[in-house]
């Protein structure tokens, strides 16, 4: 389907309530799944409003379930919105929905983890980086235990311009559940940047970030510390957080973007001057360690 100037607005016709979809299909949430759904469409459509305009745009719809966001992006009069669902039993429900919504919703039966989304909408939709963004959205309510490796792959694929970044800067318009039982939603609306505020690789951000957290109610040089090697902790982290100007004692939320930058930009210099420090994983030396201990015993 080509992109097309003409504005189109569109409303589904009256359907069976969500809740009356979850008795019809038996679509009890699956609890190991952290499946839990949203029921109400004022809630929906305000998720939904946070994605901005949806005007013939192309949608990326992550765990669609039962479809209540499904509906408010239809409503949204969109041009086409494509959703991957991993659990079956919901696939009759969102055809239901296809049917009301004639050549609007794409379904596709598989897993978000390896959905090549680059591959499923017109090439002419593409953006280069630094134009405005591409009318390409992601939306999705999905479990914490998917949406957090998955929110980490879509970062990775910003800092390369590849995955759902192949359009230019897509924006994600995500929710996040605090717990399965819990009601509240936050939502979170992402347009990347033309520039990154760190100019490091990746996967050099992600480790200093990680080693951070790692201790988050800890003073932030404790994290930081397993950067390196047991024999030179003290001596490099002190170097590190001296020459990136950060105090030791800060808490890991306290540190801001450019603390970040300071610290990602001193720790590649550092890896810089040691071929080795970048490949150091804390948990493989301290493996090491306790399996000496445990040779020496026997
Ligand atoms: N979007 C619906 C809503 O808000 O009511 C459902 C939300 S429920 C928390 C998450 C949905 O994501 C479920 O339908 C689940 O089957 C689906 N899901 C979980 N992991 C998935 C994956 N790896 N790929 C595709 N769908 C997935």
């Amino acid at each position: 389907m080509a992109a097309s100037g003409a504005l189109s607005t569109f409303r589904l016709p009256p359907l069976p309530t969500i809740r009356e979809i979850i008795k019809l299909f038996r679509l009890q949430a699956v609890k190991q799944l952290s499946q839990n759904f949203l029921l109400d469409l004022r809630l929906t459509d305000k998720i939904v409003r946070k994605a901005g305009n949806l005007t013939n745009a192309y949608v990326y719809e992550v765990g669609p379930g039962p479809g209540g966001i499904t509906r408010s992006i239809l409503n949204a009069s969109v041009a086409e919105l494509l959703v991957v669902e991993k659990d079956s039993r919901f696939i009759p429900g969102l055809q239901m929905l296809s049917d009301a919504a004639p050549g609007k919703l794409r379904i596709v039966h598989g897993d978000v983890l390896t959905f090549k989304i680059e591959k499923a909408f017109p090439e002419s939709l593409k953006r280069q980086w630094e134009d405005d963004p591409p009318n390409v959205h992601i939306i999705g309510n999905l479990p914490f235990s998917v949406s957090t490796p998955l929110i980490i792959r879509w970062l990775e694929n910003v800092s390369q311009r590849d995955g759902p970044f192949a359009y230019g800067r897509t924006q994600m318009t995500l929710t996040f559940q605090k717990e399965v039982a819990e009601v509240d939603v936050g939502v979170v609306h992402f347009t990347p940047l033309t520039q990154p505020r760190i100019q490091q690789p990746f996967k050099l951000v992600e480790k200093v970030v990680q080693n951070v957290f790692q201790f988050r109610r800890k003073y932030c040089h404790r994290g930081l510390g397993m950067l390196f090697p047991e024999a030179q902790r003290l001596e490099s982290t002190g170097k590190l957080l001296q020459w990136a100007d950060v105090d030791p004692t800060l808490r890991p939320r306290q540190l801001t973007i450019s603390h970040f930058r300071s610290l990602c930009d001193v720790y590649r210099k550092m890896c810089d001057e040691d071929p080795n420090l970048f490949a150091y994983n804390f948990r493989e030396e301290s493996k090491k360690n306790k399996s000496k201990k445990q040779e020496k015993r026997e």
